[in-house]
């Protein structure tokens, strides 16, 4: 009983990860997703997306002062991106280990960047980097009925 009801009391925190159009282009979104899939979170969200320049720039606002900002914002509104919601306790900061540094030649082999990835400006994927801004990432990106909850039958296999 009460491991159970210290389990039930654990966050369960949402993440945004976001295949960026190199990704996409490189034919890695599979390859992606799957790494997510597998580790046993649960997707809670999922579309392709041509973002607009406004969007990309309000997403990246927090680096708005940065000399590489413009070319981000191309990089960014280049091609489709492909949108994710991803739902779980301590997701936020295993969804950063699995995607690996920045610098994809810094990132460790095994990461998302460390084994698909050579650059930091075409470093394929995104991942929200706190549990506020995960949600403040989802409402950006996904509108209102396009993110599902629903229970995984292999809950009770992931979890004790
Ligand atoms: P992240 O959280 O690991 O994605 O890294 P940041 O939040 O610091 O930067 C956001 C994104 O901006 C990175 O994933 C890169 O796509 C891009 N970026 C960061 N630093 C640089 C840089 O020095 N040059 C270029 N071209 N892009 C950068
Ligand atoms: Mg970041």
């Amino acid at each position: 009983f009460l491991p159970h009801l210290i389990a039930s009391l654990e966050q369960v925190d949402q993440t945004y990860i976001m295949v960026k159009p190199d990704g996409v282009q490189r034919g890695l979104v599979g390859e992606i997703i799957s790494r997510f899939e597998k580790k046993g979170f649960k997707l809670t969200g999922l579309k392709l997306f041509q973002c607009s320049k406004e969007l990309a720039e309000e997403h990246y606002k927090d680096l708005k002062q940065k000399s590489f900002f413009p070319k981000l914002i191309d990089y960014i509104t280049s091609g489709p991106v492909v949108c994710m919601a991803w739902e779980g306790v301590g997701v936020v900061a295993s969804a950063r280990k699995l995607i690996g540094a920045t610098d994809p030649l810094q990132a460790e082999p095994g990461t998302i960047r460390g084994d698909l990835a050579v650059q930091t400006g075409r470093n394929v994927v995104h991942g929200s980097d706190s549990p506020e801004n995960g949600k403040r990432e989802i409402a950006l990106w996904f509108k209102e009925g396009e993110v599902c909850d629903w229970t995984p039958v292999q809950s009770p296999w992931l979890r004790e």
